[in-house]
């Protein structure tokens, strides 16, 4: 039997709440956690889940953002797809595997990617996984038969579509769309097709926000990417605090690694900063992905350890609130160790 104690400062439950604890791991799951007497200066957050992402594009890495978000990225011959196509089997699996390395090293233990480029793209991620870091991969173009969903790029609400989507459902993959990243021009149809999950809602109204609410379906919101990529320059776009309010499941995403560095403490930090949004929330955006794959992200007995350990000695002095500090003062550069199951 594997058992192993930590102690520190932990966020601790489903609010998130600091407390001075000492953790029980065994066999992978957290099996007990005690209050300690003594203040910690090792800080443990539960582990991030990125909700959105487009692993493969690592290979076009800070790519000029010189033309219209179509032309860089709509398949089938933005310069991205031009770009995967050209890109040698192995060289792909070699930036996939960079960049899950490079997730495991900032918190990321769980993710969620739209793969490109059928059942072999799906089948070149499956290489370069880790075991510790948990996959929920949608796959396209025939990928979806070999992966956990079917991502579609963008709902038009043609017949072939709607054929797609209702075989994956049968075969009892999951359905994820991008919806409202530009205008409100697909919002409808992705919404026609029952979708599991919404990528974006940057252009979400009131009543979007409503519909997702009341039939819970789940939305992932890629702040940084719809600023870098022009489709946001305000704070209520994404609407978050509204998505919020009518009671949405929020999730944090990263999109296109070509873009975007897969941070999730650099993410969060942008949307304490722009949105304004509360830290509590911001980690539940940040951990609630992992219920996408049957887990809950939480430090609570029971739950699979996956966790952070952070040196939190500065901010620890002197914060009159750590959950704002993780983000505002700690960042991924704080990382000592990250424990997964
Ligand atoms: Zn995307």
């Amino acid at each position: 039997m594997m058992e192993e104690k930590i102690e520190g400062l932990a966020f601790v439950g489903d609010t998130f709440t600091p407390r001075n604890v000492s953790i029980i791991i065994e066999n992978g799951l957290i099996n007990e956690i005690t209050d300690a007497k003594k203040p910690a200066t090792q800080w443990i957050a539960p582990a991030f889940f990125n909700a959105h992402i487009h692993i493969a594009d690592t290979v076009g890495m800070d790519t000029k953002i010189d033309r219209p978000l179509a032309e860089l990225v709509a398949p089938p011959d933005g310069v991205k797809h031009k770009l995967l196509r050209e890109t040698p089997d192995t060289v792909l699996t070699h930036a996939m595997e960079d960049t899950i390395s490079f997730m495991k090293s900032t918190g990321t233990l769980g993710f969620a990617d739209f793969r490109e480029g059928g059942k072999t793209g799906v089948d070149l991620l499956l290489k370069a996984s880790d075991p510790a870091v948990r996959m929920l991969i949608f796959g396209r173009d025939g990928g979806e038969v070999v992966a956990g969903g079917f991502g579609l790029s963008s709902a038009k609400g043609t017949k072939e579509e709607e054929d797609a989507v209702s075989r994956a459902k049968k075969s009892g993959k999951l359905f994820a769309v991008h919806a409202g990243e530009v205008g409100t021009k697909d919002i409808d149809a992705a919404f026609a097709l029952e979708p599991d999950l919404i990528i974006h809602a940057t252009h979400f109204s009131r009543e979007h926000i409503r519909e997702a609410a009341d039939r819970g379906i789940p939305i992932v919101i890629c702040p940084r990417s719809n600023w870098l990529l022009g489709a946001a320059a305000d704070s209520r776009h994404p609407p978050v605090r509204e998505m919020l309010d009518a009671g949405c499941k929020v999730f944090l995403g990263t999109d296109n690694v070509m873009f975007v560095s897969p941070d999730m403490f650099a993410e969060a930090a942008f949307l304490k900063t722009i949105y304004k949004v509360d830290s509590e929330e911001i980690l539940r955006m940040a951990t609630g992905g992992f219920s996408l794959i049957g887990q809950k992200g939480k430090i609570e007995t029971g739950s699979p350890a996956n966790l952070i350990l952070l040196d939190g000695k500065y901010p620890g002095t002197w914060t009159k609130d750590p959950l704002t500090s993780l983000f505002t003062r700690i960042g991924s550069r704080g990382i000592t160790r990250v424990i997964s199951p």
